[in-house]
């Protein structure tokens, strides 16, 4: 494909002027502050602006700089961080604030190497910082703008795959201008977000109509290819209200495992097939002494939720507990190590960060003054 890439990105320039999103970490005035551009790249990955917005706005207010963000306790990050969702994200971070604090003095580094040697930095969140703060003439590649360069492109392959995300990293690259990289990389992001739609596409209002393969071919519907999609998993998990002295039991996901950092009530999968056979089941019982080192007992449901998480549909049975005290170590597994487990009172589930079916469950239950 011909592309003048001096009049493409003319076209690309004068749309952007007319036609940008008005998004709140855009408003930094002459000077573009990387960490408030670093959390927006974040916060954006696997979730929508919309979702972000709110977000974007209590965090920087909490945590206005990198010291801040290095110095303040993990479980207050987290809550702020609370329904985004993908929570190694936000550990990673604050690591990286750490890192930044340690290394570079709190001042965010300009060098790309330093950029990608911080956790959680991969090569499309250190292009969009380096390009946006520091106009370094650096690509960006993210499903707005794979979306659009699969179309200008005509790419008759899964835009995942190495081969193929090769070429568009390449593409991306070529198209740049030699200044105002980060004002046009965000145009193309734009353009991919509003116009070049994953529905239907407005190829008339396009302002690169011209260059587009895609568009000449009639290809819109079917060009990016689609990725095979997971199969679904169909999963029953049970999580207990177990209260003793005024107080819940919660335990807290370690490193590595879904929800890691964040708190919940105990919580984990059953094989009984009905909500009346879920007291006697024995996989459960287990898998519940565990994760917490105590002896659970389910008693009686509360209450039943569905939800995703990735290819997992799960339906959550609430189900009151009791706790029949710790168990020997002759009785649980060698070099199994349980769960961070803390007792709290219903005041100070407000301040704990828990993942989002537990603060729901938290939220029907205050409803219900259940407590
Ligand atoms: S012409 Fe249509 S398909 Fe091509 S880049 Fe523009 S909006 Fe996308």
């Amino acid at each position: 494909m011909d592309i003048n890439y001096a009049i493409f990105r003319r076209r690309i320039f004068a749309w952007y002027a007319k036609h940008s999103r008005l998004l709140s970490w855009r408003n930094t005035g002459t000077t573009i502050d990387p960490y408030r551009v670093w959390v927006s790249e974040i916060m954006l990955q696997q979730t929508t602006t919309k979702t972000v917005e709110g977000y974007f706005e209590r965090f920087v207010k909490r945590f206005p700089t990198i010291a801040e963000l290095a110095a303040a306790p993990i479980d207050e990050v987290n809550r702020l961080w609370e329904g985004l969702g993908y929570y190694r994200r936000c550990v990673q971070m604050q690591r990286a604030a750490q890192e930044i604090v340690t290394r570079f003095g709190g001042v965010f580094p300009n060098r790309r190497d330093d950029v990608l040697s911080l956790p959680g930095i991969g090569r499309y969140t250190a292009g969009a910082i380096l390009s946006i703060a520091f106009d370094q003439r650096q690509p960006i590649l993210e499903a707005n703008t794979i979306r659009l360069h699969a179309r200008l492109l005509a790419l008759r392959a899964d835009p995942t795959q190495n081969e193929a995300n090769t070429l568009l990293w390449n593409f991306a690259e070529e198209i740049l201008p030699q200044k105002n990289t980060g004002r046009f990389n965000q145009a193309l992001m734009d353009l991919g977000s509003l116009v070049c739609t994953g529905q239907e596409p407005q190829c008339i209002s396009c302002p690169v109509v011209q260059f587009c393969e895609t568009a000449k071919q009639g290809l819109q519907s079917k060009i990016p290819y689609q990725k095979i999609k997971e199969k679904k998993e169909y999963r029953t998990e049970v999580a207990l209200l177990v209260r003793k002295q005024g107080k819940i039991l919660l335990i807290r996901y370690p490193e590595g495992v879904r929800w890691a950092g964040l708190w919940d009530f105990p919580r984990a999968e059953t094989d009984a097939e009905l909500p009346n056979h879920i007291a006697e089941d024995p996989k459960l019982r287990e898998r519940l002494a565990l994760m917490t080192g105590h002896r659970l007992e389910p008693e009686s449901l509360i209450e039943t939720i569905k939800h995703s998480v990735t290819r997992f549909r799960i339906t959550l049975l609430f189900f009151t507990g009791t706790d029949r005290g710790k168990i020997s170590l002759t009785e649980n597994i060698e070099n199994t190590k349980p769960y961070e487990l803390q007792w709290v009172t219903p005041s100070e589930l407000h301040r704990i960060p828990l993942n989002s079916t537990g603060r729901k469950l938290v939220q029907n239950i205050n409803q219900k003054t259940l407590w």
